[in-house]
């Protein structure tokens, strides 16, 4: 049976953080009352004319300068035509064949190592309205609040060989935009929104096999399924003898599976032509390099500062820079402590993940500081408190600022380390549990466990553990 291998190209559509409109000064809030972000421009009216939001250009050319692109000098807005209800001028402004940026790449961490991913093109484009069927009423809706909304399009090479890569890549690429503080990144309200392409080749051949357009996936999770469905889908239909065709699919998430959308291979013809409306955009040298000059340290730079500085493993240097709060918060927390970085980490990427997961709070919104954490851990890591009653405070030093110091007093969580208080309690637990005792001298290690336990029973959890399982073994030597 032939080998095959999956070819991907991905499609990445980023809303924008900007206040207004790409050409108009509407609001770009979402949830707002349907339609009442709207004006003659955005709506479409006969007679107005766009003007183009600064903004949009300065992030489109940040966005094509983190990703080592080329920023053309001269780029120009294209209208692309086709008819639809939510569009209601009858073209969507976009760029064509001169975008803002081309040729850039986007490094990516897979289980099998790194690898660079092409980047095509990014070009800016406006964002069409919302249609809105009402089964009940047996009538549609049209809202054109996000008409016009300014969005970046990313567009991969097909340089991708698995669901995984494709992951990879709109993980660093998601992780870019939150980064630059451009693009919100939420998947499930669409502003970070992806396209897969996808075909197969048998293993040594060169030339692409036909593909596939996936759309409708809005989680990470969804774009993985996908593409693992689509790959197998079209592996059984080319063992079978059959011919993948060319066709846009929607995903289907409580199925896992992919089918057609639309009918035909359709044949775009989208007229584009340059907007008349728009006069080409000429960029000065100096606000390139001013907009370089703004760029903030970007997560591969701030990864491999992480895996030098803090002697961090690899996999601790990914998942804390994935996010600029997360990043910025460990990095506080270390400088502030003492402890070991490593140990600051652990405390960052499981118990403060979970906690603030639990309890739907991101760091930004909870009320614990970097400095709290790196006290609390400080507590631990000199033996004052137990790494388990220090788990049980948690909760209160980030939910609510609480004083991990004053806290640990107040609630007698402060850990007994001093062998001559331990010393009578250890000799009560190995004359009360003889048998146990003499198992342990014997040489079975299993039962020094339950010594233990009745040891931290009698202290009511407050013996520090490494003490006692010294002084233990010496006892029972
Ligand atoms: P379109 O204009 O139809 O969107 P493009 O040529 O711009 O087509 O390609 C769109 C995306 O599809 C790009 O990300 C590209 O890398 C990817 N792509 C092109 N050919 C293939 C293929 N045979 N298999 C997988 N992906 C592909
Ligand atoms: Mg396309
Ligand atoms: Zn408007």
């Amino acid at each position: 049976m032939a080998q095959y291998e999956a070819v991907i190209g991905l499609e990445v559509h980023a809303q924008l953080k900007t206040k207004s409109k790409l050409f108009c000064s509407c609001s770009t809030r979402f949830g707002n009352e349907p339609n009442e972000n709207v004006c003659p421009v955005c709506s479409g009216m006969p007679g107005v004319l766009p003007v183009m939001n600064e903004k949009v250009l300065e992030y489109a050319a940040k966005l094509g300068l983190a990703l080592d692109c080329e920023i053309n000098r001269k780029s120009v807005f294209a209208r692309k035509n086709y008819f639809y209800p939510d569009l209601p001028k009858g073209y969507q402004t976009s760029q064509f064949d001169l975008p803002i940026c081309e040729h850039g790449k986007v490094e990516i961490e897979t289980s099998k190592g790194r690898k660079t991913i092409g980047v095509t093109r990014i070009h800016m484009e406006e964002d069409a309205g919302k249609s809105i069927h009402s089964a009940s009423e047996n009538v549609s809706f049209v809202d054109l609040n996000r008409a016009c909304v300014p969005l970046v399009e990313i567009v991969s090479e097909p340089d991708m060989r698995s669901a995984e890569e494709a992951v990879a890549y709109l993980k660093s690429l998601h992780s870019i935009l939150r980064y630059l503080d451009i693009c919100d990144g939420n998947m499930e309200q669409g502003s970070f929104r992806c396209d897969a392409n996808v075909s197969i080749r048998p293993l040594g051949q060169e030339a692409f096999g036909t593909r596939t357009e996936l759309k409708n996936m809005n989680s990470f999770r969804h774009v993985q399924k996908a593409i693992e469905y689509e790959i197998e889908r079209q592996i059984d239909l080319v063992e079978d003898g059959d011919a993948v065709t060319q066709e846009t699919r929607l995903y289907n998430a409580d199925k896992g599976t992919t089918h057609p959308m639309r009918g035909k291979e359709e044949a775009h013809d989208y007229r584009y032509f340059p907007c008349p409306d728009l006069v080409p955009l000429v960029l000065d040298e100096a606000w390139i390099e001013r907009w370089q000059a703004e760029l903030p340290e970007l997560p591969e730079a701030r990864r491999e500062r992480f895996l030098r500085e803090y002697a961090l493993g690899e996999d601790a240097a990914v998942q804390l820079t994935a996010e600029r709060e997360t990043a910025d918060f460990f990095e506080a927390a270390a400088r502030a402590g003492q402890s070991k970085a490593r140990k600051i980490a652990n405390w960052v990427m499981v118990d403060v993940a979970h906690l603030l997961n639990d309890s739907g709070l991101t760091l930004a919104d909870c009320s614990g500081t970097p400095e709290s954490l790196a006290a609390l851990v400080d507590l631990v890591e000199g033996g004052t408190v137990s790494a388990k009653s220090a788990k049980d405070i948690l909760s209160e030093v980030l939910r609510h600022g609480a004083d991990p110091k004053k806290l640990v007093q107040e609630k007698g969580l402060v850990q007994e380390s001093d062998t001559g208080a331990l010393e009578g309690i250890i000799d009560a637990v190995i004359a009360e549990n003889p048998d146990e005792a003499e198992r342990v001298r014997g040489g079975d290690k299993k039962v020094v466990g339950f010594l233990m336990g009745q040891i931290m029973r009698k202290t009511q959890g407050k013996a520090n553990p490494g003490v006692v399982s010294k002084m233990l073994a010496k006892k029972l030597s």
